[in-house]
């Protein structure tokens, strides 16, 4: 007969196991996502529970998803979502998991909607993925709607997903094109704002974490020898797909600012700012059309 075990055994078993692994900063709150998610109970349970028995079903399939994670497979992936502004995303391996850094792009817009009167606006969201900056944006303002484009169908998929279940989905236009490729139509109008988070890694950067360019989706991090490709013909395209005074915000990589804000003005951009992460870089470039 196989062992039986408490929540509180598995629980520090857990954390033993997690502790010092290269992508685990929080072995105890990571232990407390495995298990919950493992055994579809919330965290509080683990506490409340402590005493109880773990069934066969969940602790195989805790095991399986503890070995994924101390592999380095990252959490969201294995839990099948993420927090980013003020939703929760699904996310699978077919999308860039959102990150915090892109929060404050979702707020810079905001207050750009709010200062130009765009409420009732159209926007796009360039590169969506998962739809992370669009979809908030939309349950942001209410009268707002989004063009959300991506190459990957995939992607376009979870994006979807993400928008029936956010309830924001009657204000979505979904477009599974290359931006290299896109030409003004009827599908995609001139709107006011174009915002997006295009690849923007060097191919062959050593500064990418070994877990992301792992598990993440590489057509959505690397773009070319200095990560601007994407960046450049983005920002070229750009103006034909926006409405005069319209809004171009794109994140970039921590060291690509000045490149991105010579690039906005070449393209006769006005008014080109960038704005600051938390840690202290430009992460973000924001200009206007003339
Ligand atoms: N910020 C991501 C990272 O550094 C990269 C995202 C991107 O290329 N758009 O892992």
């Amino acid at each position: 007969m196989a062992a039986k075990y408490t929540i509180e055994e598995i629980f520090e078993k857990t954390k033993a196991h997690l502790k010092g692994r290269a992508s685990v900063d929080n072995p105890r709150l990571e232990a407390e996502y495995l298990i919950a998610h493992s055994l579809k109970c919330n965290r509080i349970d683990i506490y409340l529970k402590y005493n109880q028995i773990i069934g066969e079903e969940d602790l195989n399939l805790l095991r399986t998803n503890l070995a994924r994670r101390a592999k380095g497979e990252p959490m969201a992936y294995i839990l099948g979502t993420k927090g980013f502004y003020k939703n929760d995303f699904s996310v699978t391996p077919d999308v860039l998991i959102p990150r915090p850094e892109t929060e404050l792009l979702v707020e810079e817009i905001c207050k750009i909607i709010e200062k130009m009167n765009w409420e009732n606006a159209i926007i796009a969201d360039w590169g969506t993925g998962s739809g992370a900056i669009g979809l908030s944006l939309l349950t942001e303002f209410k009268t707002l709607k989004a063009h959300l484009v991506d190459i990957s169908p995939a992607a376009l998929q979870i994006a979807t997903a993400n928008a029936t279940k956010i309830g924001v989905s009657d204000r979505c236009f979904f477009i599974n094109k290359d931006i290299f490729s896109l030409a003004p139509s009827q599908e995609h109008p001139s709107v006011d704002i174009i915002v997006g988070n295009p690849p923007y890694i060097p191919v062959g950067s050593k500064d990418v974490e070994t877990w992301v360019a792992e598990y993440e989706p590489k057509e959505a991090l690397f773009s070319g020898e200095k990560g601007l490709d994407h960046l450049a013909a983005w920002i070229n395209k750009a103006p034909h797909f926006l409405n005069q005074s319209g809004c171009l915000a794109l994140e970039h990589g921590f060291d690509q600012a000045q490149q991105v804000q010579d690039l906005f003005c070449n393209q006769g951009f006005v008014d080109v700012y960038s704005i600051k992460d938390l840690s202290g870089y430009q992460r973000h470039t924001v200009g206007f059309k003339k």
